[in-house]
């Protein structure tokens, strides 16, 4: 697709320069832009580009599109009412809890998805520049001390463009947080996915197709899941995804097993082609890094392992973080609207410490409990035995499976009152409570 515009040239110097612009970087820049402030985004990729992925949009990421006034566009391209889950010898049609998320989700492939969510933050008044890769960041440590991290400037080749604050949603790897000090820890658990496109009759189907006994050509039961998520435009979108630890690596072939497990549900799902398209990638999970943030510079989205470990769903979380990292930035003292152009002297919050405390503390306060409990669950299907014992007693049940779903996907409610939520909360704060690696640790 061209693209109308010509592109914008590389500016001296900008209020808010956020790297990446996925859906973490451009909820970030459309909430900052809608607020009034100057923002610029860079991103290496030409758009529209494609990004490894799932596709699924959950109710919780539904909820954050519909705020951003894109969830009718989201809906009209296929609405999902909840899983068709299989496994063990049984199969049940859990809907999508209709709680304060609502009971609806969607499937947009990202190379549309991500082009959308890009035009809001142009919309919005951001100024958004593809093919502009960060290659280098300028900063200042005052005393020695990391904590104190400031950063004056990034460096685009050649080019050095001046911010006051820097968002760092540069994906998965984070080349840019990298830099920063933000490391990922994989003793915890992480996940190991493929994906893939596929013609089927069934392409429009409003259930997604979730299969929780996935095994192996050999026939070996392995710790994860097999996806369908129809897509409404012909195709779905057909993958698997494996946990793994640092101490116990995935010993499986993704894409092997993905074509596996297409020739599995071939007829089920009326495939009338071959999986194209079949990527992989690795997805850092329940907040399992550290140097998240720096007094003027946050990471937020896959560079913050926003992902959650039981579904490896991130979109939700990028598009929520991105709206929380906003808020915070808008409300840090002497940054909203003050017209400063002293770009890299800011001085964020009541603290001192700016963004480098604020930040991972409401990432813990908001993630905290249900990332721990989360990890913890997972952790558990890394052992081999564990998923052939838990998954016949969990799939016998409806009342169970409807619980385990709404835990899955995170959409128990901070006011829900009712056994379950309670349950889930309790279980959340004593797992964070016992973690021996805090989420979002310094
Ligand atoms: C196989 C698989 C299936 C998945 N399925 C789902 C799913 O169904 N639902 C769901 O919710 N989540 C799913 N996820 C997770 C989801 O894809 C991510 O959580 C989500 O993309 C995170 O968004 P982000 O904006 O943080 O990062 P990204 O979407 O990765 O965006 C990062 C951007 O930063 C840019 N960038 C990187 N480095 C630089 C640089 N140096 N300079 C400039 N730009 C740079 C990149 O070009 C990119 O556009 C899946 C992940 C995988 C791997």
């Amino acid at each position: 697709m061209e693209r109308m515009q010509s592109r914008p040239t590389l500016p001296a110097s900008t209020d808010v320069l956020v790297v990446g612009c996925g859906p973490a970087g451009s909820a970030t820049a459309t909430w900052l832009a809608r607020a009034g402030r100057e923002v610029t985004v860079l991103d290496a990729a030409e758009f529209p580009r494609d990004k490894t992925c799932g596709d699924g949009l959950t109710p919780r990421a539904m909820l954050e599109v519909d705020r951003l006034g894109l969830g009718a566009w989201a809906r009209d391209r296929i609405t999902i009412q909840g899983l068709d889950l299989r496994g063990f010898g049984h199969r049940r049609r859990i809907p999508w809890p209709d709680g304060d998320h609502g009971g609806t989700g969607s499937a947009v492939r990202r190379t549309v998805f991500d082009d959308r969510m890009r035009e809001a933050a142009v919309s919005a008044g951001a100024v958004v520049i593809d093919g502009a890769r960060v290659t280098g960041v300028e900063r200042d440590t005052r005393g020695g001390d990391d904590d104190d991290t400031t950063v004056r400037a990034v460096q685009v080749g050649d080019t050095r463009i001046a911010c006051r604050t820097l968002v760092v949603a540069d994906g998965v790897r984070s080349p840019v947080g990298k830099m920063l000090g933000r490391t990922w820890h994989r003793d915890t658990v992480y996940a190991v996915a493929a994906r893939s496109y596929v013609e089927s009759r069934r392409h429009d189907h409003p259930w997604i197709g979730s299969d929780l006994e996935l095994r192996d050509e050999a026939g070996g039961i392995q710790p994860g899941y097999g996806w369908v998520f129809p897509l409404g435009d012909g195709e779905v979108n057909l993958g698997v995804g494996a946990l793994a630890t640092a101490a116990r690596p995935a010993k499986v072939a993704v894409k092997e097993l993905l074509r596996h497990y297409a020739r599995t549900v071939h007829d089920e799902w009326e495939l009338t082609g071959e999986p194209r398209a079949v990527t992989s990638a690795l997805l850092p999970m329940g907040g399992a890094v550290s140097g998240v943030a720096g007094r003027n510079w946050a990471a937020v989205g896959d560079a913050a392992a926003c992902v959650n470990p039981l579904n490896g769903e991130g979109i939700d979380y990028a598009l929520e973080g991105g709206r929380l990292l906003a808020e915070l930035i808008c409300a840090e003292p002497g940054s909203v609207g003050s017209g400063s152009t002293s770009y890299g002297s800011t001085s964020y919050g009541s603290t001192g410490t700016g963004l480098t405390r604020a930040w991972p503390e409401l990432l813990r306060a908001t993630y905290g409990e249900s990332f721990a409990i989360a990890r913890d669950a997972a952790l558990l299907l890394t052992y081999p035995r564990f998923l052939p014992f838990a998954g016949p007693i969990g799939m016998r049940s409806q009342t169970l499976m409807t619980a385990a779903v709404r835990c899955m996907s995170n959409t128990v409610a901070d006011s829900d009152r009712d056994i379950v939520a309670r349950g889930w909360r309790a279980a959340g704060s004593l797992a964070s409570r016992l973690d021996r690696r805090p989420l979002f640790a310094h």
